[in-house]
């Protein structure tokens, strides 16, 4: 490993390596970590964890009962069911020399997003390979994550390898809808979490071409969602007497289509443009030309018909700037605002 990478980043780069799949660099790694990797990610996906289902209790010990068998001393590995009894969490210790400084924190989420069966064409609980490509909820986001970071510290231990701090790994149970379950951690188990930096394979990651790693994403900051409600008022009137026209369910209905219409401008922060123009230097075609589009001012294309951004490029957006959102036609419609975060 380059010793001027950070321990963290070439953990990381370790982990990324360990994700089963077609590629040659992958190939490196002995079959039987491959498959590891693999029975890991399939163990995870096949526990539905959606929220409502309430199971991630079970993925945590799943999770933990393998760092166990692979010679983890019990007591550095503990699953923490909170805030309530149906979320559950998993904090796992590596220890190491201890010459290093304090810990580093690696974590994932063991929670998915709802997925009903009739949107799908598979199974989304039912691990599927299919022409090299894996499919079911959390393949990526991200039991993919978990799986690498379980892997990874079982196959570091059976290497002998020992670190010069403390690698802490936490699996939490609510990233997709509440935070309660990092928040609740950070609360109450501060003592066992607590890291020099930390290192979320929820964002960012290697990207490989042909088997040739070609770059290193970090994503710099979470979007973060903002919540309008729209409410009208009137002097209101009788049922029998209804107004077509004049009317707040109206100007509620006009307001949400104006919305529908707007585009927000393009804003570039200096990470979002560091992103494109490195990002454009590695790819090519229209969407090389895009990128370098969007970088001009004022940018001369938002997105080509056709093309879809990538994954990194949506989660590297900076915060949303709505800042109005009344409407000069509505008067009356009021508009407050929520924020909030994932
Ligand atoms: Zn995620």
């Amino acid at each position: 490993m380059n010793p001027s990478i950070p321990g963290g980043v070439t953990l990381w780069a370790m982990l990324v390596a360990a994700l089963p799949g077609a590629s040659r660099a992958q190939d490196t790694l002995p079959p039987a970590d491959r498959q590891l990797a693999r029975d890991i990610l399939r163990e995870l996906i096949e526990i539905n964890t959606t929220d409502s289902a309430g199971h991630t209790p079970e993925a945590a010990r799943a999770m933990a009962q393998r760092l166990v068998a692979a010679g983890f001393p019990a007591a550095d590995v503990q699953v923490l069911i909170g805030p309530d009894a149906r979320h559950g969490n998993l904090v796992a210790r590596y220890r190491g020399s201890g010459q290093g400084g304090r810990p580093i924190l690696v974590m994932a989420h063991l929670d998915v997003v709802p997925a009903r069966r009739e949107d799908w064409s598979v199974d989304p609980f039912a691990f599927t390979e299919r022409e090299g490509w894996f499919y079911g909820r959390g393949s990526t986001d991200n039991k993919a994550g978990a799986a690498m970071l379980v892997a990874d510290f079982i196959r570091l231990r059976r290497e002998g390898f020992v670190p010069d701090r403390d690698l802490v790994l936490m699996l939490e149970g609510d990233e997709e809808t509440a935070g309660s379950c990092v928040q609740w951690l950070i609360e109450r188990h501060r003592d066992l979490i607590d890291a020099e930096f930390a290192l979320n394979t929820d964002a960012g990651g290697g990207v490989l071409r042909n088997g040739r790693p070609v770059s290193f994403t970090v994503q710099a900051s979470e979007k973060v969602y903002a919540t309008y409600l729209l409410e009208a008022r009137d002097k209101g009137g009788h049922s029998s007497l209804p107004r077509p026209v004049d009317n707040p369910i109206y100007h509620v209905a006009a307001a949400l289509v104006r919305l529908s219409q707007y585009q927000f401008p393009v804003r570039l922060n200096e990470i979002s443009r560091g992103f494109f123009e490195r990002s454009a230097q590695l790819e090519t075609g229209q969407l090389a030309a895009d990128m370098r589009a969007v970088l001009r001012n004022p940018p001369t294309a938002l997105r080509s018909p056709g093309s879809r951004p990538r994954p990194s490029t949506t989660r590297s957006s900076a915060r949303p700037a709505w800042r109005r959102c009344s409407t000069p036609d509505t008067p009356r419609t009021r508009c407050r605002r929520r924020r909030g975060r994932r």
